[in-house]
């Protein structure tokens, strides 16, 4: 079986539609196929059309945007993104947050537009042209036009350039403290899994620059706090990376997910580049409450 559990569409910043991906999905062998976007569940309805009588099952998911603040530093707070497996989507508190977490996304982005246009010939009517309506918009939707323009061959050359977290066009936007997400997924019956918690250059939600039994210690709290799982098969978490967070999920009892974070032609990732466990997948199937594969 070939489970990939998390992958973006045109509902945030894919490049496929939810029946496209479906039917790259198929083509690419995918039995399992876990629908990821960037806070909304919007893809949900059109890909259960198209999983429809094909024989694989799409797992209806959620990638929720977090952040968590450095204890006791000054520094901004860190984004961190959780995976939330078969929630509910009529559940109020994550609608009510997936809500507000798209509004401060949009206003943030035409922030960034604004600091932009100093320097480079862009405007919001441009990216927001491109922003299908109602999703869930981000940087890569600025990448494109910067794209379309000529200034960067690729989205991550975007990325390393004006895009890049740290840099002086950036403007962050509202997100849950990573407990709080954590809370809202468990009570919307969902399988809360931290998306890529080990990837080079920026720490995830515990520093790994700590001792080991102090990322340890970071992870029995999340753990306490309800998070189910670790996603270390992931192209971004670096080798080292991969090898702590396998002792960490040994000893607190995770469930371990690989997945290839798929955004179409907007990233290098390939469908099933990376993947999870049958068992692992039934753990997520069996602690799971919110709603149903779609087949
Ligand atoms: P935002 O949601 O606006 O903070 O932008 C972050 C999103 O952009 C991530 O979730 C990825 O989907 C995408 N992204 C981040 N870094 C890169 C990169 N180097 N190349 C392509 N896409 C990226
Ligand atoms: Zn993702």
């Amino acid at each position: 079986m070939q489970i990939d559990l998390h992958t973006h569409t045109t509902c945030s910043d894919g490049a496929d539609s939810p029946t496209e991906l479906v039917g790259e999905a198929l083509a690419a062998g995918i039995d399992v196929l876990g629908l990821s976007d960037h806070d909304t569940l919007a893809g949900w309805a059109e890909a259960a059309e198209a999983v429809a009588g094909t024989g694989m099952a799409v797992i209806p998911a959620i990638e929720l945007s977090c952040q968590v603040l450095e204890p006791g530093s000054g520094v901004l707070p860190r984004s961190v993104h959780l995976l939330g497996y078969l929630p509910d989507p009529q559940h109020a508190g994550l609608k009510e947050q997936t809500a507000k977490i798209r509004s401060h996304r949009d206003h943030r982005l035409q922030l960034m537009v604004e600091k932009l246009r100093v320097d480079f010939d862009i405007t919001w009517e441009e990216v927001s042209a491109h922003i299908p309506q109602g999703a869930t918009a981000g940087r890569p939707h600025i990448a494109h036009i910067l794209i379309e323009k000529g200034y960067f061959p690729d989205t991550s050359a975007a990325f390393a350039g004006p895009l890049r977290a740290d840099g002086p066009y950036h403007v962050p936007h509202y997100a849950p403290r990573l407990a709080e997400g954590i809370r809202i997924l468990s009570e919307a019956g969902a399988v809360p899994i931290l998306a890529h918690p080990y990837t080079g250059g920026r720490s995830g939600a515990i520093d790994h620059q700590l001792d080991a039994a102090e990322i340890l210690g970071g992870y029995r709290a999340l753990a306490e706090q309800g998070l189910a799982g670790l996603e270390i098969h992931h192209r971004e978490n670096t080798q080292e990376g991969k090898e702590v967070l396998g002792l960490v999920a040994k000893e607190l009892n995770f469930i371990v997910t690989g997945s290839s974070d798929f955004h179409g032609s907007k990233k290098p990732n390939a469908l099933g580049e990376n993947t999870t466990t049958e068992e692992e997948f039934h753990r997520i199937l069996a602690a799971a409450t919110g709603s149903e594969p779609l087949r």
